[in-house]
C-alpha cells in the first residue's frame, strides 16, 4: 500500500485574526503565527490549517473572499505568507490554506462585474433568479445565518442566492468558465507549494429542488437551505472535476467539510479514490442541535449518542483507512464546555477528553487554545459578539419572543466567539495576544488558563498533548494508533466511551469515564501494561477495573 506522507501527521489549526499579533492593531497577523512555530514544532504537530486569510472584507473573517490571489492587509502581505510557507518548510510544518469556493465575497471583481448588468459576461458566475409575480423572493429557502438565502438587486431587478450572509453569493457551478477560474486558483497556491487544502462548505456547490419552495415546517415560513442546497444530487461530478483537474496532480492533503454525506456515501468522497483525502463530519459536534440550526432551541443528547455518532465513523474509516479526528473549531464552542458539565471541567476531565478522541483512528485535529484548555466566554452584551450567525440568532431568537437572558444564554452555549476568542499566551494584558485593543474581548480566564502557565507545570494539559503526540507518533504504540482497526467496546454503556484498537494482533484499549463517579468494569482480558492515564496510580486488579471521576486509561492488553 502507498503510505501517504500525512498518515502520521497532527494537524493545527490556526484563526489568524487571534492567534498572535504582532503589530498590536489588536488584530492576529501572519507575523505572529511565523514568531509562534517553534511553539508549535515544540507541541508536535506536522501540519497547519490556517482559516482564510485572502483579501476580504471580513463580514465573515474571511470565509467571504473578495480576491483569491491577494493577502487580507490585516494579515500582512504575499511576501509574509511565502515567508510562513518556508519558515513552515524549515520546521518540517506544511501549512494547509482553507478553500472557500461555495461562494465569494459581494466584493469579489467576479461579483461587482455579475451585478453590473444582466448582460455582464460574468452575470451567470453567481445565481440569479426573478422575484415571484409579487415581487417577492424566488424561493422560501432561509440562509445559514438567518433570514431569507436571496437578496434583492434593483438595478436588475433580481435577487441573487446566497447560501450563507449576503455578503457571501453562491457561486454559480453549473458555469463551466467558474470552475475553470477556480480550478487555476487553486493550481495556483498548489504550485507555491503548500500542503494542501481545507475545503469549505463544499457540500454546498450543486443546488436543487428546481429552485422551487421547499415544503414549508410548521409555521415558519422559510425553511432552512439545506434541504436544497446540501448535497444535491448532481454534485458527484463537480467534485470528481475538481479533484482531477487540481488535487490529484499534487502531493497534498485535502480535508473537506461534510455535513450531511450519509454514511454509505463517504467512501465516495474521502479515502484513496474518494473526492478528498478526509472528511470532517458534524454529527458528533451537532448532536445539540436541531435540524432547523436554531441555537437557541436546543436539543437533548446524550453520551450514548456521541459514542453511536464516533463508532458509526470509525467504523467507514476502517474501510477507507482514515478520516479527521476533532472535537473544536472556529465554528464550534470550546470542547470543555460541550462535553463535560460546567462544575466539573478541569485538567483531569480535559485529560479525558483528549484521550477519549486522540487514541480514534484518523488524523487528530486540535484547534488553537484546546491544548491549553481554552473554555467558552460570557460576554454581557450582545454588542461584544462580532460572529454574524450569532447576531443572526440572537436577532431570531428575540423575533421569537425569546428574553434577551435567553438569546444571551443560547450564545454563551452555541456562539462561535466562544473558539474565536484571542489566544492566551501569558498572564499579562490582553493574554499576551496583543498590546494592543483586541479585536473581540479576551475570555478573563486568561490569568490562570495560558500557554505560559501550561509550559511551566510538568503536569499540564499543553504537556499531557505532548505526550499523546509522541505515543502517537514515535512510540512502540504508533502502528496501532495509526493504522489499527477500530473495534466497538462498551457500545451500551452510558457513562463510559471505551473502544480497542488492533493492529497485527497487538491490542490497546481505551476507557474514559465522562462521569464524576466511581464506575467499576471488569474486562474480559489481560492488561499488558498501561500505555497513558490522566491520574497518577490506576486502580487495576486483575480484570477488574475502577475508573475514577473522569478517569480516562490505555491499556496495552495481552
Ligand atoms: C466555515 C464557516 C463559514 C462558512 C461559510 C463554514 O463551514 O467553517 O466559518 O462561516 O463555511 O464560508
Amino acid at each position: 500500500m502507498n503510505k501517504k506522507w500525512w498518515e502520521k501527521s497532527i494537524v493545527y489549526q490556526i484563526y489568524p485574526k487571534s492567534f498572535y499579533d504582532s503589530d498590536n492593531d489588536g488584530i492576529g497577523d501572519l507575523k505572529g503565527i511565523i514568531s509562534k512555530l517553534d511553539y508549535l514544532k515544540d507541541l508536535g504537530i506536522d501540519v497547519i490549517w490556517l482559516s482564510p486569510v485572502y483579501k476580504s472584507p471580513m463580514a465573515d473573517n474571511g470565509y467571504d473572499v473578495s480576491d483569491y490571489y491577494d493577502i487580507e492587509k490585516q494579515f500582512g502581505s504575499m511576501e509574509d505568507m511565502n515567508a510562513l510557507i518556508e519558515e513552515g518548510k524549515k520546521r518540517n510544518i506544511k501549512i494547509i490554506m482553507d478553500l472557500v469556493i461555495n461562494h465569494t465575497s459581494d466584493e469579489h471583481a467576479w461579483f461587482i462585474e455579475s451585478k453590473a448588468s444582466k448582460d455582464s459576461p460574468k452575470r451567470d458566475y453567481y445565481i440569479w433568479r426573478d422575484p415571484k409575480e409579487d415581487g417577492s423572493q424566488p424561493n422560501n429557502w432561509e440562509s445559514i445565518f438567518g433570514g431569507s438565502a436571496w437578496k434583492y438587486d434593483e438595478v436588475s431587478n433580481q435577487y441573487y442566492l446566497h447560501v450563507f450572509a449576503e455578503k457571501q453569493p453562491d457561486l454559480n457551478w453549473e458555469n463551466p468558465k467558474v470552475r475553470k477560474d477556480l480550478y487555476q486558483m487553486i493550481n495556483y497556491w498548489l504550485d507555491k507549494g503548500i500542503g494542501g487544502f481545507r475545503v469549505d462548505a463544499i457540500t454546498y456547490i450543486k443546488k436543487g429542488n428546481d429552485f422551487k419552495d421547499l415544503k414549508p415546517n410548521g409555521k415558519e415560513k422559510l425553511v432552512h437551505v439545506n434541504g436544497a442546497c446540501l448535497n444535491q444530487e448532481g454534485i458527484e461530478e463537480f467534485l470528481a472535476e475538481l479533484k482531477e483537474n487540481t488535487f490529484a496532480k499534487y502531493d497534498i492533503l485535502t480535508v473537506a467539510e461534510a455535513p450531511g454525506v450519509p454514511k454509505e456515501k463517504l467512501s465516495r468522497y474521502a479515502g484513496k479514490d474518494g473526492f478528498f483525502d478526509l472528511l470532517f463530519e458534524f454529527e458528533h459536534v451537532d448532536l445539540d442541535i436541531n435540524a432547523d440550526g436554531k441555537w437557541y432551541k436546543p436539543r437533548k443528547w446524550t453520551i450514548l449518542d456521541f459514542k453511536s455518532a464516533i463508532k458509526k465513523s470509525q467504523e467507514v474509516y476502517n474501510e477507507i483507512g482514515f478520516g479527521a479526528l476533532y472535537l473544536e473549531n472556529h465554528d464550534q464552542p470550546r470542547s470543555l464546555n460541550k462535553f463535560i458539565k460546567e462544575e466539573d471541567i478541569s485538567l483531569v476531565s480535559a485529560k479525558m477528553l483528549a484521550v477519549t478522541y486522540f487514541f480514534l483512528k484518523g488524523i487528530p485535529f486540535i484547534y488553537q487554545g484546546q491544548e491549553i484548555g481554552m473554555t467558552n466566554v460570557k460576554y454581557e452584551s450582545i454588542e461584544d459578539y462580532d460572529d454574524i450567525a450569532s447576531i443572526g440568532q440572537y436577532k431570531d431568537a428575540l423575533s421569537e419572543g425569546y428574553s434577551k437572558e435567553e438569546a444571551l444564554a443560547a450564545l454563551h452555549r452555541r456562539s462561535r466567539d466562544n473558539a474565536r476568542t484571542p489566544m492566551q499566551w501569558d498572564n499579562s494584558e490582553n493574554a499576551g495576544f496583543t498590546k494592543g485593543k483586541p479585536w473581540l474581548k479576551v475570555n478573563p480566564n486568561y490569568k490562570d488558563i495560558n500557554v505560559e502557565a501550561n509550559l511551566k507545570n510538568e503536569n499540564s494539559l499543553l504537556n499531557f498533548y505532548k505526550n499523546l503526540i509522541r505515543l502517537r507518533k514515535f512510540s512502540k504504540y504508533t502502528d496501532v494508533i495509526v493504522y489499527g482497526k477500530y473495534i466497538k467496546f462498551l457500545e451500551e454503556h452510558g457513562d463510559v466511551f471505551g473502544y480497542i484498537r488492533e493492529y497485527n494482533g497487538k491490542q490497546i484499549l481505551i476507557l474514559s469515564n465522562f462521569t464524576d463517579k466511581n464506575i467499576q468494569l471488569k474486562l474480559d482480558y489481560n492488561v499488558r501494561e498501561v500505555i497513558i492515564s490522566n491520574y497518577e496510580n490506576i486502580d487495576l486488579n486483575n480484570k477488574n477495573i475502577e475508573l475514577k471521576a473522569y478517569e480516562a486509561v490505555v491499556l496495552e492488553l495481552v
